[in-house]
């Protein structure tokens, strides 16, 4: 997948993200949990039984993007995690959620995500 950045427009959306697409309903998905500033959905190429995507519907590129006035947008991503365990069944078998931010993390998708894993069990975070 090609490298996805955005220019960000007077409303905080753009025209060429996909996951912009997706909040606005522009573009499908297959969603799991909203309200009025997140959206939760599958991931189209699941790493786990569970693999659901967690976005801001205003842009923001990723975490080093985040400042103190997205704190409320930061807490409304967590707990919509935390919903779409829930609602999965994984809240009590556990789960993990990671956010990749910049090229070293291999980020394909420049508008910030928590990734909410689970189902199985997971494994070590990383790999020698
Ligand atoms: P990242 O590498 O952290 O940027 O993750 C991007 C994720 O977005 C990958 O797991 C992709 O499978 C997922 N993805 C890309 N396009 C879509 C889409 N249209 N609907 C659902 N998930 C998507
Ligand atoms: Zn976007």
């Amino acid at each position: 997948m090609d490298f996805l950045r955005c220019e960000i427009n007077s409303k905080g959306t753009t025209m060429d993200c996909i996951f912009c697409k997706i909040a606005s309903g522009e573009m499908s998905s297959s969603k799991v949990y909203e309200n009025d500033s997140v959206l939760a959905f599958d991931d189209i190429r699941p790493l786990a039984p569970v693999h659901v995507l967690i976005i801001p519907k205003k842009h923001i590129e990723n975490a080093a993007a985040l400042t103190l006035q997205d704190a409320d947008i930061m807490a409304a991503m967590l707990n919509a995690a935390i919903e779409a365990a829930s609602i999965k069944g994984i809240k009590e078998s556990g789960f993990r959620i990671i956010t990749n931010s910049g090229a070293d993390s291999g980020q394909e998708v420049y508008h910030l995500h928590l990734h909410l894993l689970g189902g199985k069990q997971l494994g070590p975070l990383l790999t020698h």
